[in-house]
Protein backbone atom coordinates (compact mmCIF):
# COMPACT_ATOMS: atom_id res chain seq x y z
CA UNK A 1 0.00 0.00 0.00
CA UNK A 2 1.25 3.64 -0.95
CA UNK A 3 1.50 6.75 1.53
CA UNK A 4 -1.23 8.42 0.35
CA UNK A 5 -1.39 12.48 1.13
CA UNK A 6 -5.09 14.26 1.67
CA UNK A 7 -5.79 16.66 -0.84
CA UNK A 8 -6.22 19.65 1.25
CA UNK A 9 -3.76 19.44 4.38
CA UNK A 10 -0.51 18.11 3.07
CA UNK A 11 -0.90 16.01 5.90
CA UNK A 12 0.67 11.99 5.75
CA UNK A 13 -1.05 9.24 6.18
CA UNK A 14 -0.56 5.72 5.85
CA UNK A 15 -2.71 4.32 4.65
CA UNK A 16 -5.78 6.73 3.46
CA UNK A 17 -9.02 5.70 4.53
CA UNK A 18 -12.12 6.87 3.14
CA UNK A 19 -16.14 6.49 4.07
CA UNK A 20 -18.09 6.87 1.30
CA UNK A 21 -22.06 6.72 2.07
CA UNK A 22 -24.36 5.30 -1.06
CA UNK A 23 -23.19 2.42 -2.59
CA UNK A 24 -24.89 3.00 -5.97
CA UNK A 25 -23.38 3.47 -9.23
CA UNK A 26 -21.63 6.76 -7.93
CA UNK A 27 -20.33 5.14 -5.11
CA UNK A 28 -19.00 1.97 -6.14
CA UNK A 29 -17.40 3.67 -8.98
CA UNK A 30 -15.60 6.76 -6.62
CA UNK A 31 -14.75 3.36 -4.14
CA UNK A 32 -12.90 1.49 -7.51
CA UNK A 33 -11.19 4.11 -8.76
CA UNK A 34 -9.18 5.13 -5.17
CA UNK A 35 -9.00 1.91 -4.37
CA UNK A 36 -7.58 0.57 -7.71
CA UNK A 37 -5.61 4.12 -9.33
CA UNK A 38 -4.81 4.79 -6.16
CA UNK A 39 -4.52 2.30 -3.73
CA UNK A 40 -6.22 3.92 -0.72
CA UNK A 41 -8.57 1.91 2.09
CA UNK A 42 -12.17 2.25 1.31
CA UNK A 43 -15.40 1.18 3.29
CA UNK A 44 -18.41 1.85 1.32
CA UNK A 45 -21.93 2.01 3.44
CA UNK A 46 -24.99 1.04 1.73
CA UNK A 47 -28.05 0.57 3.52
CA UNK A 48 -30.19 -1.45 1.51
CA UNK A 49 -27.53 -4.05 -0.43
CA UNK A 50 -30.47 -5.04 -2.64
CA UNK A 51 -30.92 -1.55 -4.05
CA UNK A 52 -34.35 -1.68 -4.07
CA UNK A 53 -34.96 2.02 -4.45
CA UNK A 54 -31.62 3.35 -5.29
CA UNK A 55 -32.14 5.15 -8.58
CA UNK A 56 -28.94 3.34 -10.37
CA UNK A 57 -31.09 -0.11 -10.31
CA UNK A 58 -34.53 1.86 -11.76
CA UNK A 59 -32.84 4.22 -14.18
CA UNK A 60 -33.60 4.28 -18.34
CA UNK A 61 -29.77 3.76 -18.20
CA UNK A 62 -29.29 5.63 -21.44
CA UNK A 63 -26.07 7.74 -22.23
CA UNK A 64 -25.68 10.93 -24.52
CA UNK A 65 -23.52 13.78 -25.51
CA UNK A 66 -26.02 16.25 -26.74
CA UNK A 67 -26.39 18.62 -23.85
CA UNK A 68 -25.78 22.47 -23.39
CA UNK A 69 -23.05 22.18 -21.01
CA UNK A 70 -19.43 21.74 -22.11
CA UNK A 71 -18.57 19.65 -18.85
CA UNK A 72 -22.01 17.56 -19.41
CA UNK A 73 -20.46 16.27 -23.19
CA UNK A 74 -17.06 15.94 -21.44
CA UNK A 75 -18.07 13.54 -18.52
CA UNK A 76 -20.25 12.05 -20.71
CA UNK A 77 -17.83 11.24 -23.59
CA UNK A 78 -15.63 10.09 -21.25
CA UNK A 79 -17.55 7.85 -19.54
CA UNK A 80 -19.03 6.50 -22.95
CA UNK A 81 -15.24 5.67 -23.87
CA UNK A 82 -14.57 3.71 -20.21
CA UNK A 83 -18.36 1.78 -20.89
CA UNK A 84 -17.07 1.03 -23.93
CA UNK A 85 -14.04 -1.01 -22.49
CA UNK A 86 -15.80 -1.63 -19.25
CA UNK A 87 -14.98 -5.93 -20.06
CA UNK A 88 -12.05 -5.34 -19.59
CA UNK A 89 -11.09 -2.27 -17.05
CA UNK A 90 -13.99 -4.30 -14.27
CA UNK A 91 -12.88 -7.90 -15.09
CA UNK A 92 -12.46 -9.55 -12.15
CA UNK A 93 -10.29 -12.64 -12.92
CA UNK A 94 -12.52 -14.40 -16.02
CA UNK A 95 -15.67 -12.86 -14.88
CA UNK A 96 -15.59 -10.09 -17.26
CA UNK A 97 -18.94 -7.55 -17.29
CA UNK A 98 -21.46 -7.24 -20.20
CA UNK A 99 -23.72 -4.03 -19.75
CA UNK A 100 -25.20 -4.39 -23.47
CA UNK A 101 -24.06 -1.14 -24.55
CA UNK A 102 -26.06 -0.04 -27.74
CA UNK A 103 -25.54 2.65 -29.68
CA UNK A 104 -28.22 4.09 -31.94
CA UNK A 105 -28.30 7.86 -31.19
CA UNK A 106 -30.60 10.01 -29.84
CA UNK A 107 -33.02 12.22 -31.62
CA UNK A 108 -33.97 15.82 -30.82
CA UNK A 109 -36.93 17.17 -32.25
CA UNK A 110 -38.02 20.59 -32.33
CA UNK A 111 -41.27 21.53 -33.52
CA UNK A 112 -40.51 25.57 -33.88
CA UNK A 113 -37.86 27.96 -35.33
CA UNK A 114 -36.69 29.24 -31.92
CA UNK A 115 -36.37 25.33 -31.14
CA UNK A 116 -34.08 25.09 -34.31
CA UNK A 117 -32.16 27.60 -33.30
CA UNK A 118 -31.25 25.70 -29.67
CA UNK A 119 -30.29 22.49 -31.87
CA UNK A 120 -27.97 24.57 -33.89
CA UNK A 121 -26.27 25.93 -30.98
CA UNK A 122 -25.38 23.02 -29.20
CA UNK A 123 -24.57 21.23 -32.67
CA UNK A 124 -21.87 23.91 -32.75
CA UNK A 125 -20.87 23.20 -29.24
CA UNK A 126 -20.93 19.59 -29.30
CA UNK A 127 -19.03 19.77 -32.08
CA UNK A 128 -16.22 21.94 -30.61
CA UNK A 129 -16.01 18.96 -28.50
CA UNK A 130 -15.57 15.98 -31.61
CA UNK A 131 -18.84 15.02 -30.63
CA UNK A 132 -20.95 14.20 -34.02
CA UNK A 133 -24.55 14.98 -34.33
CA UNK A 134 -26.41 15.26 -37.62
CA UNK A 135 -28.68 17.95 -37.98
CA UNK A 136 -31.68 17.13 -40.62
CA UNK A 137 -34.54 18.84 -41.85
CA UNK A 138 -38.09 17.35 -41.86
CA UNK A 139 -37.52 15.44 -45.81
CA UNK A 140 -34.02 14.30 -44.60
CA UNK A 141 -35.87 13.20 -41.33
CA UNK A 142 -38.50 11.19 -43.36
CA UNK A 143 -35.76 9.64 -45.45
CA UNK A 144 -33.99 8.14 -42.55
CA UNK A 145 -36.95 7.04 -40.30
CA UNK A 146 -39.96 6.38 -42.37
CA UNK A 147 -41.65 5.11 -39.41
CA UNK A 148 -42.01 8.85 -38.38
CA UNK A 149 -44.72 11.42 -38.70
CA UNK A 150 -42.16 14.67 -39.37
CA UNK A 151 -45.93 16.63 -38.90
CA UNK A 152 -44.75 19.87 -37.67
CA UNK A 153 -41.14 19.46 -37.18
CA UNK A 154 -38.35 22.01 -38.10
CA UNK A 155 -35.26 20.05 -37.46
CA UNK A 156 -34.08 16.89 -35.97
CA UNK A 157 -30.47 16.21 -34.02
CA UNK A 158 -29.28 12.73 -34.19
CA UNK A 159 -26.24 11.39 -32.20
CA UNK A 160 -23.99 9.39 -34.55
CA UNK A 161 -21.92 6.91 -32.97
CA UNK A 162 -17.58 7.51 -33.91
CA UNK A 163 -14.66 7.31 -32.20
CA UNK A 164 -15.11 10.15 -29.55
CA UNK A 165 -19.08 10.36 -29.54
CA UNK A 166 -21.74 7.82 -29.25
CA UNK A 167 -25.20 7.64 -27.68
CA UNK A 168 -27.49 4.60 -26.92
CA UNK A 169 -28.02 2.79 -23.80
CA UNK A 170 -26.92 0.04 -21.61
CA UNK A 171 -28.10 -1.74 -18.60
CA UNK A 172 -27.05 0.46 -15.52
CA UNK A 173 -27.74 -1.71 -12.89
CA UNK A 174 -25.28 -4.51 -14.32
CA UNK A 175 -22.59 -1.08 -14.53
CA UNK A 176 -23.27 -0.59 -10.40
CA UNK A 177 -22.80 -4.04 -9.63
CA UNK A 178 -19.54 -4.29 -11.91
CA UNK A 179 -18.04 -1.39 -10.35
CA UNK A 180 -19.06 -3.10 -7.19
CA UNK A 181 -17.68 -6.69 -8.06
CA UNK A 182 -14.08 -4.76 -8.94
CA UNK A 183 -14.13 -2.68 -5.80
CA UNK A 184 -14.57 -5.15 -4.08
CA UNK A 185 -11.74 -7.22 -5.12
CA UNK A 186 -9.42 -4.14 -4.92
CA UNK A 187 -10.04 -4.30 -1.17
CA UNK A 188 -13.10 -1.99 -1.05
CA UNK A 189 -15.20 -2.91 1.87
CA UNK A 190 -19.47 -2.97 1.42
CA UNK A 191 -21.37 -2.72 4.91
CA UNK A 192 -24.79 -2.63 5.01
CA UNK A 193 -25.14 -0.02 7.51
CA UNK A 194 -27.06 3.06 7.36
CA UNK A 195 -24.87 6.61 8.04
CA UNK A 196 -26.80 8.16 10.61
CA UNK A 197 -24.25 11.02 11.55
CA UNK A 198 -20.83 12.38 11.85
CA UNK A 199 -17.99 13.22 14.31
CA UNK A 200 -16.49 16.38 13.77
CA UNK A 201 -12.69 17.20 14.94
CA UNK A 202 -10.74 20.76 14.30
CA UNK A 203 -12.58 24.21 14.14
CA UNK A 204 -12.86 27.52 11.06
CA UNK A 205 -10.85 26.19 7.83
CA UNK A 206 -9.12 23.01 10.37
CA UNK A 207 -12.99 21.68 10.54
CA UNK A 208 -12.54 17.72 9.55
CA UNK A 209 -15.07 15.09 9.89
CA UNK A 210 -13.06 12.12 11.65
CA UNK A 211 -15.77 9.37 11.70
CA UNK A 212 -19.45 8.28 9.93
CA UNK A 213 -22.02 6.85 12.75
CA UNK A 214 -23.96 4.21 11.69
CA UNK A 215 -27.62 3.36 13.45
CA UNK A 216 -26.52 0.37 14.38
CA UNK A 217 -23.71 2.29 16.97
CA UNK A 218 -21.46 1.19 14.16
CA UNK A 219 -18.38 4.34 13.91
CA UNK A 220 -16.41 3.97 10.89
CA UNK A 221 -13.30 6.64 11.42
CA UNK A 222 -12.24 8.14 8.14
CA UNK A 223 -9.42 10.62 6.78
CA UNK A 224 -11.96 11.59 4.15
CA UNK A 225 -15.63 10.90 3.79
CA UNK A 226 -17.65 10.76 0.63
CA UNK A 227 -21.18 11.40 0.73
CA UNK A 228 -23.26 10.17 -2.67
CA UNK A 229 -26.58 8.93 -1.41
CA UNK A 230 -28.10 9.97 -4.35
CA UNK A 231 -31.51 11.51 -4.28
CA UNK A 232 -30.96 10.96 -0.13
CA UNK A 233 -27.32 13.41 -0.14
CA UNK A 234 -29.47 16.34 1.45
CA UNK A 235 -30.67 14.66 4.37
CA UNK A 236 -27.30 12.73 5.08
CA UNK A 237 -25.66 16.04 4.46
CA UNK A 238 -27.91 17.68 6.79
CA UNK A 239 -26.10 16.47 10.46
CA UNK A 240 -22.94 18.22 9.24
CA UNK A 241 -24.84 21.35 8.61
CA UNK A 242 -24.26 21.41 4.80
CA UNK A 243 -27.72 22.12 2.80
CA UNK A 244 -27.74 20.80 -0.63
CA UNK A 245 -31.01 21.06 -3.04
CA UNK A 246 -30.98 18.31 -4.07
CA UNK A 247 -34.68 16.35 -3.83
CA UNK A 248 -36.11 13.13 -4.12
CA UNK A 249 -38.21 13.20 -7.40
CA UNK A 250 -40.09 10.65 -8.50
CA UNK A 251 -40.32 9.53 -12.33
CA UNK A 252 -42.46 6.85 -13.95
CA UNK A 253 -41.14 4.66 -16.88
CA UNK A 254 -43.51 2.45 -19.04
CA UNK A 255 -42.68 -0.48 -21.10
CA UNK A 256 -44.74 -1.11 -23.87
CA UNK A 257 -45.18 -3.79 -27.03
CA UNK A 258 -46.18 -2.68 -30.72
CA UNK A 259 -46.78 -4.73 -33.49
CA UNK A 260 -43.73 -3.34 -35.38
CA UNK A 261 -39.69 -3.75 -35.98
CA UNK A 262 -37.98 -0.45 -34.56
CA UNK A 263 -35.10 -1.88 -33.29
CA UNK A 264 -32.76 0.51 -34.87
CA UNK A 265 -34.68 3.30 -34.13
CA UNK A 266 -32.92 5.38 -31.65
CA UNK A 267 -34.10 7.12 -28.15
CA UNK A 268 -36.30 10.00 -29.39
CA UNK A 269 -37.12 13.34 -27.59
CA UNK A 270 -40.15 14.67 -28.40
CA UNK A 271 -40.66 18.33 -28.40
CA UNK A 272 -43.55 17.71 -25.99
CA UNK A 273 -41.10 15.75 -23.81
CA UNK A 274 -42.11 12.43 -24.16
CA UNK A 275 -39.34 10.23 -25.21
CA UNK A 276 -39.14 6.57 -25.92
CA UNK A 277 -36.64 3.98 -27.37
CA UNK A 278 -36.47 0.31 -28.60
CA UNK A 279 -35.73 -2.47 -26.75
CA UNK A 280 -33.59 -5.35 -28.11
CA UNK A 281 -36.60 -7.77 -28.78
CA UNK A 282 -38.70 -6.85 -31.16
CA UNK A 283 -42.19 -4.58 -30.95
CA UNK A 284 -40.77 -3.75 -27.38
CA UNK A 285 -40.24 -0.66 -26.23
CA UNK A 286 -39.74 1.96 -22.89
CA UNK A 287 -41.00 5.71 -22.65
CA UNK A 288 -41.62 8.24 -20.60
CA UNK A 289 -42.46 11.85 -20.03
CA UNK A 290 -41.87 14.69 -17.36
CA UNK A 291 -44.31 14.33 -14.25
CA UNK A 292 -47.76 16.34 -14.27
CA UNK A 293 -48.87 18.68 -11.53
CA UNK A 294 -47.15 19.20 -8.52
CA UNK A 295 -43.45 17.68 -8.61
CA UNK A 296 -43.67 17.52 -4.92
CA UNK A 297 -40.25 15.26 -2.94
CA UNK A 298 -40.46 11.41 -2.92
CA UNK A 299 -43.82 10.52 -3.60
CA UNK A 300 -43.80 6.81 -3.14
CA UNK A 301 -42.42 4.64 -5.67
CA UNK A 302 -45.43 2.26 -5.86
CA UNK A 303 -47.43 4.97 -7.07
CA UNK A 304 -47.00 5.16 -11.21
CA UNK A 305 -49.15 7.87 -12.70
CA UNK A 306 -50.87 5.25 -14.86
CA UNK A 307 -52.61 8.61 -16.24
CA UNK A 308 -49.63 10.23 -17.32
CA UNK A 309 -49.31 6.98 -19.82
CA UNK A 310 -53.17 7.49 -21.00
CA UNK A 311 -53.10 11.01 -21.10
CA UNK A 312 -50.06 12.40 -22.42
CA UNK A 313 -47.48 9.86 -23.44
CA UNK A 314 -50.06 7.15 -25.48
CA UNK A 315 -51.03 10.91 -27.59
CA UNK A 316 -47.67 12.25 -28.15
CA UNK A 317 -46.58 8.38 -29.16
CA UNK A 318 -48.96 8.05 -31.64
CA UNK A 319 -48.85 11.55 -33.28
CA UNK A 320 -45.14 10.54 -34.09
CA UNK A 321 -45.07 7.26 -35.01
CA UNK A 322 -48.25 6.30 -36.43
CA UNK A 323 -47.41 2.61 -35.71
CA UNK A 324 -47.79 3.07 -31.82
CA UNK A 325 -51.81 3.72 -32.57
CA UNK A 326 -52.02 0.24 -30.75
CA UNK A 327 -50.18 -0.64 -28.61
CA UNK A 328 -50.43 -2.30 -24.85
CA UNK A 329 -48.42 -1.38 -21.84
CA UNK A 330 -46.94 -4.46 -20.61
CA UNK A 331 -45.24 -2.91 -16.90
CA UNK A 332 -44.24 0.40 -15.12
CA UNK A 333 -42.26 1.57 -12.77
CA UNK A 334 -40.62 4.44 -10.43
CA UNK A 335 -37.63 6.14 -9.48
CA UNK A 336 -35.84 8.97 -7.78
CA UNK A 337 -34.33 11.85 -10.18
CA UNK A 338 -32.05 13.27 -7.75
CA UNK A 339 -32.58 16.39 -8.13
CA UNK A 340 -30.74 19.82 -8.08
CA UNK A 341 -32.95 22.32 -7.99
CA UNK A 342 -30.50 24.85 -8.40
CA UNK A 343 -29.07 24.22 -11.40
CA UNK A 344 -29.87 20.98 -12.40
CA UNK A 345 -26.43 19.75 -12.74
CA UNK A 346 -23.92 17.29 -10.54
CA UNK A 347 -22.90 18.51 -7.58
CA UNK A 348 -19.24 17.00 -7.44
CA UNK A 349 -16.25 18.31 -4.94
CA UNK A 350 -15.14 19.33 -1.86
CA UNK A 351 -17.97 20.06 0.52
CA UNK A 352 -17.06 23.57 2.82
CA UNK A 353 -16.34 24.35 5.69
CA UNK A 354 -14.80 20.80 5.69
CA UNK A 355 -11.14 19.72 4.43
CA UNK A 356 -12.03 16.52 4.52
CA UNK A 357 -15.69 15.97 3.06
CA UNK A 358 -16.72 15.52 -0.31
CA UNK A 359 -20.15 14.50 -2.07
CA UNK A 360 -21.20 13.41 -5.68
CA UNK A 361 -24.73 14.06 -6.23
CA UNK A 362 -27.70 16.29 -7.65
CA UNK A 363 -27.06 14.85 -11.23
CA UNK A 364 -30.92 15.16 -11.58
CA UNK A 365 -31.29 11.81 -13.82
CA UNK A 366 -27.87 11.77 -15.58
CA UNK A 367 -25.97 10.13 -13.30
CA UNK A 368 -25.59 7.00 -14.85
CA UNK A 369 -23.63 7.84 -17.99
CA UNK A 370 -21.63 10.08 -15.84
CA UNK A 371 -20.43 8.11 -13.00
CA UNK A 372 -17.24 6.53 -14.36
CA UNK A 373 -15.60 10.36 -15.03
CA UNK A 374 -17.46 11.62 -11.92
CA UNK A 375 -15.86 8.45 -10.17
CA UNK A 376 -12.46 9.19 -12.01
CA UNK A 377 -12.26 13.26 -10.97
CA UNK A 378 -13.30 12.74 -7.26
CA UNK A 379 -10.81 10.25 -6.77
CA UNK A 380 -8.09 12.29 -7.90
CA UNK A 381 -9.24 15.33 -5.87
CA UNK A 382 -9.63 13.53 -2.89
CA UNK A 383 -5.87 11.78 -3.31
CA UNK A 384 -3.68 14.79 -4.63
CA UNK A 385 -5.96 17.67 -4.10
CA UNK A 386 -6.58 18.39 -8.05
CA UNK A 387 -8.38 17.23 -10.81
CA UNK A 388 -5.71 15.11 -13.32
CA UNK A 389 -7.59 13.77 -16.01
CA UNK A 390 -10.89 16.14 -16.39
CA UNK A 391 -11.54 19.42 -14.70
CA UNK A 392 -14.87 18.57 -12.70
CA UNK A 393 -14.60 22.39 -10.81
CA UNK A 394 -17.38 23.89 -12.69
CA UNK A 395 -19.65 21.10 -10.84
CA UNK A 396 -17.80 22.47 -7.37
CA UNK A 397 -20.44 22.67 -4.71
CA UNK A 398 -19.57 26.34 -3.68
CA UNK A 399 -21.51 27.65 -6.78
CA UNK A 400 -24.52 27.65 -5.02
CA UNK A 401 -23.01 29.89 -2.36
CA UNK A 402 -21.49 31.80 -5.11
CA UNK A 403 -25.35 32.27 -6.55
CA UNK A 404 -23.76 31.29 -10.14
CA UNK A 405 -25.74 28.61 -11.58
CA UNK A 406 -24.24 26.32 -14.46
CA UNK A 407 -27.53 25.85 -16.13
CA UNK A 408 -27.93 22.64 -18.67
CA UNK A 409 -31.22 22.96 -21.07
CA UNK A 410 -31.35 19.42 -21.73
CA UNK A 411 -32.83 17.71 -18.62
CA UNK A 412 -35.17 14.63 -20.11
C1 LIG B 1 -36.64 6.70 -13.98
C2 LIG B 1 -35.20 7.13 -14.08
C3 LIG B 1 -34.60 7.21 -15.32
C4 LIG B 1 -33.26 7.59 -15.41
N1 LIG B 1 -32.67 7.62 -16.64
C5 LIG B 1 -31.36 7.88 -16.73
C6 LIG B 1 -30.70 7.80 -17.98
O1 LIG B 1 -31.31 7.50 -19.00
N2 LIG B 1 -29.37 8.06 -18.02
C7 LIG B 1 -28.66 8.42 -16.90
O2 LIG B 1 -27.46 8.66 -16.99
N3 LIG B 1 -29.26 8.49 -15.69
C8 LIG B 1 -30.57 8.24 -15.59
N4 LIG B 1 -31.20 8.31 -14.38
C9 LIG B 1 -30.45 8.83 -13.25
C10 LIG B 1 -29.48 7.83 -12.67
O3 LIG B 1 -30.15 6.63 -12.40
C11 LIG B 1 -28.87 8.43 -11.41
O4 LIG B 1 -28.30 9.68 -11.74
C12 LIG B 1 -27.80 7.56 -10.80
O5 LIG B 1 -28.22 6.25 -10.69
C13 LIG B 1 -27.42 8.12 -9.44
O6 LIG B 1 -26.56 7.20 -8.82
P1 LIG B 1 -26.20 7.38 -7.29
O7 LIG B 1 -25.22 6.34 -6.95
O8 LIG B 1 -25.84 8.80 -7.04
O9 LIG B 1 -27.60 7.16 -6.54
P2 LIG B 1 -28.33 5.80 -6.13
O10 LIG B 1 -28.23 4.78 -7.16
O11 LIG B 1 -29.70 6.17 -5.66
O12 LIG B 1 -27.49 5.30 -4.91
C14 LIG B 1 -27.51 5.99 -3.67
C15 LIG B 1 -27.43 4.96 -2.60
O13 LIG B 1 -27.28 5.61 -1.33
C16 LIG B 1 -27.88 4.79 -0.38
N5 LIG B 1 -28.14 5.60 0.81
C17 LIG B 1 -28.96 6.66 0.95
N6 LIG B 1 -28.89 7.15 2.19
C18 LIG B 1 -28.02 6.38 2.86
C19 LIG B 1 -27.52 6.38 4.20
N7 LIG B 1 -27.93 7.29 5.10
N8 LIG B 1 -26.61 5.45 4.56
C20 LIG B 1 -26.20 4.51 3.66
N9 LIG B 1 -26.63 4.46 2.39
C21 LIG B 1 -27.53 5.39 2.00
C22 LIG B 1 -29.16 4.32 -1.06
O14 LIG B 1 -29.64 3.13 -0.46
C23 LIG B 1 -28.69 4.10 -2.49
O15 LIG B 1 -28.36 2.76 -2.76
C24 LIG B 1 -32.52 7.92 -14.24
C25 LIG B 1 -33.14 7.81 -13.00
C26 LIG B 1 -34.45 7.41 -12.91
C27 LIG B 1 -35.08 7.30 -11.56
Amino acid sequence: MRSQQTGDTGEWHRPMHVAIVGGGVMGAATAWFLARAHGVRVTVLERDASYARASSALSACAIRQQFSTAINIRLSQDSLAFYRRISTELAVGDDAPSIGLVEPGYLYLAASDAGAQVLRAQHALQAEYAVHTALLDPTALAQRFPWLSTDGLTLGSLGLSTATSGEGWFDGYAAMQAFRRAAVASGVHFVEEEATGFTVDGQGSAVRVTEVTARSGRVFPCDAVVIAAGAWSAAVSAPLGVTLPVHARKRDVFAFEADVDLRDAPLLIDPSGMWFRPELQRGQFLCGAPPRGDDADEMPLDQVDHGLFDDVIWPALAARVPAFDRLKVTSSWAGYYEMNDFDHNGLVGRLAPYGNAYTACGFSGHGLQQAPAVGRGLAELIVTGQYLTLDLSPLRVDRIAEGRPLREQNVI
